[in-house]
């Protein structure tokens, strides 16, 4: 395992986003983006994901340089078609929108549609929580082969549908809830795979709908699927991810009349609250603070060091790992740097990295 900086690993990721085409503020988004996803601990969503984009931006999959489009704009209500375009920076683009028309309106509604990968979606919910706003997202993944089994399911008919929602509180950041609706997110069943872990029990059924903890055959050739967490009403929340995040946005959902090419296609609903609009910052932060800490009070359950909120792991995760690096497993890390010179990143650049390794 290498630990790495993140400064280091975000020129890398910048250098790829310029090399596959994007324009500096792009490229510079989606690096922080990415890098930003391994600081906060999910891995999946991080610098790891660079292979891919590789492979969709010389596909057409992924166009970077494309500006967000919008189709409606009704006060409180905005729509956007994002065309594929660079996941991260077409989605804060449509939060910043948002962000704004909730200022002049007490909320605003945002639909994203058809944006390459957005990566995390905590991310989101954090800018709107900097802003001083409440919000909540509901995001589908398309394009390519379902990955999750829903309740009852014995093979994959969604994606990993994330949901997110967050609140802004005295501290930054604040509480904010942020998952796919599959018991894993695929990227840590890849993670697992290159660590030669085992995923957790009940997170992953086999080709034949069984029950299996071994990755391996699932993250190579996509047989089996991820089960929904929490049975029925985890279920029900990944259907209504698919379904408020593009049926109803406009977005390209999952079922097969659609065609599916090997790309990452996230649709996004967002509401947008502004907390000041409702009643005020301070309050609602003591009260966020009141009810936190009655629920740590709580004797932790056997097995349980401390009880968290939504959100610490990620902040524990970013304090050690700003010191401590970014842990990058040796296939991880060989894969990244491979797609980092098929995409036509200066040899200057690689070398650097492979330097600060040895
Ligand atoms: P996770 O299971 O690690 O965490 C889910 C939530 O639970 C987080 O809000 C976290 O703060 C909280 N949490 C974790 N441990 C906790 C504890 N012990 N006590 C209290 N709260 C705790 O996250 P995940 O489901 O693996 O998702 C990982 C990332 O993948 C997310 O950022 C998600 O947005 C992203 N994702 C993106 C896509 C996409 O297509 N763009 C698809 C799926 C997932």
């Amino acid at each position: 395992m290498h630990h790495v900086q993140a400064d280091l690993l975000e020129r890398l990721a910048h250098a790829v986003g310029i090399a596959i085409g994007s324009p500096e503020d792009e490229a510079a988004e989606m690096a922080r983006h990415l890098v930003g996803a391994n600081l906060a601990g999910h891995d999946s969503h991080g610098i790891g994901m660079i292979p891919d984009y590789v492979r969709l931006a010389k596909a057409g999959l992924l166009v970077p340089g494309r500006s967000l489009e919008t189709l409606v704009d009704m006060g409180a209500l905005l729509v956007f078609e994002a065309g594929r375009g660079c996941g991260q920076w077409m989605a804060r683009r449509a939060m910043e929108r948002g962000i704004g028309r909730a200022r002049e309106m007490g909320c605003c509604t945002v639909a994203l549609r058809n944006a390459a990968h957005v990566g995390r979606i905590g991310h989101y919910a954090e800018i709107c929580a900097e802003a001083g706003m409440a919000s909540v997202h509901f995001v589908n993944v398309a394009d390519h082969d379902p990955l999750q089994a829903p309740f009852g399911c014995s093979d994959a008919r969604l994606g990993t549908n994330p949901f997110a929602a967050a609140l802004p509180g005295k501290r930054k950041p604040s509480v904010v809830l942020d998952m796919a609706t599959s018991a894993i997110a695929f990227g840590k069943a890849r993670v697992a795979r290159n660590k030669g872990v085992p995923v957790p029990e009940g997170s992953l059924i086999d080709g034949e709908g069984m029950p299996t903890t071994d990755p391996t055959t699932y993250v190579d050739s996509r047989k089996g699927a991820l089960r929904s967490f929490g049975l029925h009403k985890g279920s029900g929340l990944a259907v209504m991810c698919e379904l408020m995040g593009a049926a109803l946005t406009g977005g390209q959902t999952i079922q097969p009349a659609h065609p599916r090419h090997d790309g990452i296609l996230n649709s996004m609903l967002s509401i947008i609250i502004d907390v000041e609009a409702i009643g005020d910052r301070d309050t609602l932060a003591d009260e966020i603070d009141a009810v936190a800490g009655y629920i740590r009070r709580s004797p932790p359950a056997p097995g349980f060091e401390r009880i968290l909120m939504p959100g610490e792991p990620e902040n524990l995760s970013r304090a050690q790992r700003r010191k401590e690096g970014i842990p990058l497993d040796t296939k991880s890390l060989s894969d990244i740097l491979a797609a980092a010179i098929e995409a036509g990143v200066p040899d200057d650049c690689v070398t650097e990295i492979r330097k600060a390794l040895t």
